[in-house]
């Protein structure tokens, strides 16, 4: 095939994003091609600014704008309430629900079995540390973690590991929940209503 190179770059690229295979990389390349010339250098403008203008929050890996080390909720430190998540979208679903006074912890992706593991179990761990933290500042006012996971076997496996892992830091204090009743089996929470992820909030059930 004699596609021009230019061509070609772009669909391999556009591959690279999830979901996308190389028909619909093509049906995008062309369209682009088709657009008048500002839509496609104003995306191309917008992707560069974003790799440069964005960055991740230290302690809750939330994107947040480069230049920042934490996040807004993180740097003030008052929330005593962690809502944990498998991605960046979920903590989009949660903001358009209007939960508010609490934080987030995400593990960008699952405990799956296999060699992805070691980056979830490091966001594991320094989830552990900032409750530790929690717990001592100040010592008299309670914790509690929220795992918000899609009703799948891979959030249910997450959620049993990460109850396990935080069992030496049970105490009256600590209170671990998950989402309640309202999303259905093999949901993902970024597909939910905002009234779907209220309620399960909402009827959330301690597991530790
Ligand atoms: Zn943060």
């Amino acid at each position: 095939m004699t596609r021009p190179d230019v061509i070609k770059k772009v669909i391999e690229l556009l591959q690279h994003l999830p979901g996308i295979g190389p028909r619909q990389a093509e049906r995008f390349a062309y369209a682009l091609i088709d657009m008048k010339a500002e839509a496609p250098r104003a995306l191309g403008e917008s992707l560069i600014a974003l790799a440069a203008g964005v960055t991740r929050c230290q302690e809750c890996m939330r994107v947040v704008e480069t230049g920042h080390r934490t996040c807004a909720t993180c740097a003030d430190g008052a929330v005593r309430h962690l809502i944990v998540v498998e991605k960046d979208q979920d903590i989009d679903a949660f903001e358009r629900s209007g939960i508010t006074d609490t934080g987030f912890h995400l593990l960008r992706g699952f405990i799956l079995g296999g060699p992805d593991d070691a980056m979830v179990r490091d966001r594991i761990r320094s989830l552990y540390a900032r409750i530790e933290t929690l717990l001592k500042n100040p010592s008299d006012a309670s914790v509690e973690i929220t795992l918000a996971f899609a009703a799948t076997a891979d959030g249910d496996m997450t959620a049993a590991y990460i109850t396990k892992i935080l069992e030496p830091l049970a105490s009256q204090k600590l209170s671990i929940t998950r989402l309640g009743r309202g999303l259905s089996t093999g949901s993902e929470l970024e597909y939910a209503d905002r009234d779907t992820i209220k309620n399960a909030f909402a009827s959330r059930n301690k597991t530790l």
